[in-house]
């Protein structure tokens, strides 16, 4: 680790903690805006780690996840730096908007431009300020709005560093991902540092299972790259590795009413759901189109023909890490109706 570590031109000094406001410019009613960063530099070497939330302004389950790792007792001795960012996409945080005032997507902005619009400029100095100045990284999501998604690391697992990391984080499920052009993780695939993304619950909730497992989950990474040498009873947790997933579209519109849960394991040609219409003289059942675990799912019963009802992973190509039941993870909860 270089001797001399700057963010925003602060300079962070070996056994120092500190809290950094990196300038983004200003709004149209001249407000600044600021990005709060939390800079953790242990008195010894070790990795660099990025933490990151909300790049999706409505996704704040992350938010919780860095709160609650930013007062845990084994950051305080750590090796190497731990910089974490609660809020990426500060403009959509404030509007409660997964996107940013200029209507993009911030995750579709990387590696961003100096003199782009607004979400390429945010894109281009959170790389340039975090991103290209970790060795690590590690970035939590939710479902969007009305969509909840089962605890899932999405990581590309054909790279070797990368799928080591997904492994050390321990989440339920492992989901090989494609990398989407613009997004952060295409972004970090290109400076070659290793990044996995946690996806877990929905947009604007927090949900205290998915909590636990994101904070338990970085934990054990940091525990993993050297970071923290003894951290309070970090298991290693169970995982199952799918390699492909897709959504099963609603066939017809009307009211939705699932059968399944979240981390439910369904077999192709089950029901899973039925749509009804709202005066209860037709009924259409819904299918598995695939045999495997359900990774997201709509929680709006209403739904048209064509809406995205159930993300299932793909069971037929899953390999599973120490033989596992997912339910270890969700054995009292019902996380279709925990909202
Ligand atoms: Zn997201």
């Amino acid at each position: 680790m270089a001797n001399n570590f700057t963010i925003d031109n602060v300079e962070i000094k070996r056994g120092e903690r500190l809290r950094i406001n990196i300038d983004m410019g200003s709004i149209y009613d001249f407000t600044d805006v600021k990005m709060p960063v939390e800079v953790i530099r242990g008195k010894k070497d070790g990795p660099t780690l990025f933490v990151s939330s909300t790049i999706h302004g409505d996704e704040i389950n992350g938010i919780e996840i860095t709160r609650r790792l930013l007062a845990h007792r084994a950051l305080k001795n750590i090796c190497g730096m731990l910089i974490v960012i609660p809020i990426v996409n500060i403009f959509g945080f404030n509007d409660r908007s997964r996107y940013l005032p200029d209507r993009r997507d911030l995750n579709r902005c990387f590696p961003g431009l100096k003199n782009g619009s607004l979400a390429s400029q945010l894109a281009y100095k959170f790389m340039r300020e975090i991103v290209l100045k970790s060795d690590f990284g590690i970035d939590l999501h939710t479902g969007a709005f009305h969509r909840c998604n089962f605890p899932q690391i999405r990581a590309d697992i054909s790279n070797k560093k990368t799928f080591e990391l997904a492994q050390a984080f321990g989440a339920p499920v492992i989901v090989n991902s494609d990398l989407r052009d613009g997004s952060l993780r295409a972004a970090v695939v290109q400076s070659e540092i290793p990044m996995i993304l946690f996806e877990a619950g929905e947009a604007l909730r927090f949900d205290e299972n998915n909590t636990k497992i994101g904070v338990e989950g970085i934990l054990r990474v940091m525990k993993v790259i050297g970071m923290i040498k003894s951290p309070q009873k970090i298991t290693r947790k169970k995982t199952l590795i799918t390699r492909s997933s897709s959504w099963l579209r609603a066939p017809h519109s009307g009211l939705n009413m699932p059968r399944i849960k979240l981390g439910n394991t369904v077999k192709k040609g089950d029901v899973i759901s039925e749509i009804a219409n709202p005066l209860g003289d037709h009924k259409t059942l819904v299918r598995a189109h695939e045999t495997g675990i359900v990774i997201g799912m709509s929680l709006l019963p209403l739904v048209n023909k064509g809406d995205a009802l159930f993300h299932i992973a793909c069971e037929k190509e899953r390999k599973i890490s120490d033989s596992v039941s997912t339910t270890d993870y969700y054995d009292n909860i019902d996380p279709v109706n925990a909202h």
